[in-house]
């Protein structure tokens, strides 16, 4: 099930609620079934989902004790429900933290890990053309000496968008790349410098030691994980992983815009206590939108 079934899905599971003549437990335990039949569908973590039965069930209960009190009609007990269940499921993509925001006048170093094939070249590239369209001096530095091809990649890309890059043929030390090419453009005074590191098939400790060596070199303001949408489930593990090692600070989710359930990476941000904070809607340049929690539930509801 793709993200916008799953926003369908959840509509209509309101949309009965609006309908229903009583709001009774049968009526609120049918919506309740729905919804988490939904959400499990679409790979978010089993987990999750209970509790976020749980504590939908609980916030009703209360609520409508205390209008119960107050002589509530049914129109509000639909609200209530609604609003509880609206906000459980915010509170399913918001770790409660807030990502960094680039400041204008210094340098910030963002630093992009992942999987090989995740999406990695493609999205630092979209970000470096988000700041520059905001008035940030963007460049990027590729630091992924692994795959073949990565610093043609990138130097297409950044060509294409027209912005300044730094990469090397002939070094094969990501770590000493890295380093120079954040030095350089730190002394060209440019606001956003976004460095893009190797990915590896999966998580190796290799990786991660190569990882956390780029990290030291250039100490990034923001490590950004981009992590792709279309491996469902498997998307909670492979962020455990990362976070162990990268300590990264943001997520990007890639290729929502494909057949992915999206419900992995909604468990990552869960896992890993970590904000989304853009999401990778296609191959082009300008396919990235800002995610925002409540935006996005009430998008996702329609
Ligand atoms: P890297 O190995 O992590 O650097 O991944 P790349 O940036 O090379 O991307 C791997 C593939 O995924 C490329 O074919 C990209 O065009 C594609 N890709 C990246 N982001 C998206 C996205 O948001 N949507 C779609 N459909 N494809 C994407």
């Amino acid at each position: 099930m793709v993200l916008a079934d799953l926003g369908a899905r959840l509509h209509g599971a309101l949309n009965q609620l609006s309908r229903a003549s009583v709001v009774d437990d049968t009526v609120i335990d049918a919506l309740l079934k729905e919804l988490c039949a939904a959400l499990l569908e679409a790979d978010v973590n089993v987990k999750l989902v209970s509790q976020l039965r749980t504590k939908v069930k609980a916030k009703v209960k209360k609520s409508l004790e205390e209008a119960e009190k107050a002589g509530g009609r049914e129109a509000n007990k639909k609200n209530v429900v609604q609003k509880a269940v609206f906000d459980e499921l915010v509170s399913l993509v918001d770790p409660g933290t807030e990502p960094y925001k680039p400041v204008k006048g210094k340098t910030n170093v963002l630093m992009a890990v992942g999987i090989q094939g995740a999406g990695k070249t493609t999205t630092c590239t979209k970000l470096a053309v988000h700041y520059q369209r905001r008035g940030f001096r963007s460049c990027l530095v590729c630091a992924d000496t692994f795959r073949a091809g990565a610093f043609d990649q990138l130097k297409q890309n950044a060509t294409k968008a027209k912005i300044p890059f730094y990469g090397s043929y002939t070094e094969t030390d990501p770590v000493a790349i890295a380093a120079l090419g954040v030095e350089k453009f730190r002394k060209e005074r440019f606001d956003v410098i976004i460095v893009d590191t190797s990915g590896r098939h999966k998580q190796e400790s290799e990786l991660f030691e190569e990882m956390v060596a780029i990290g030291e070199a250039v100490r990034p303001d923001m490590t950004i994980m981009v992590l792709d949408a279309s491996i469902g489930q498997a998307a909670e593990g492979q962020s455990r992983a990362f976070k162990d090692s990268a300590d990264f600070g943001a997520i990007i989710v890639t290729k929502l815009d494909g057949h992915a359930k999206g419900g992995g990476a909604i468990s990552a941000v869960a896992a890993t206590k970590t904000p989304i904070i853009f999401l990778g809607t296609g191959e082009h340049l300008h396919d990235l939108e800002r995610f925002a929690p409540q935006p996005f539930v009430s998008k996702l509801l329609g």
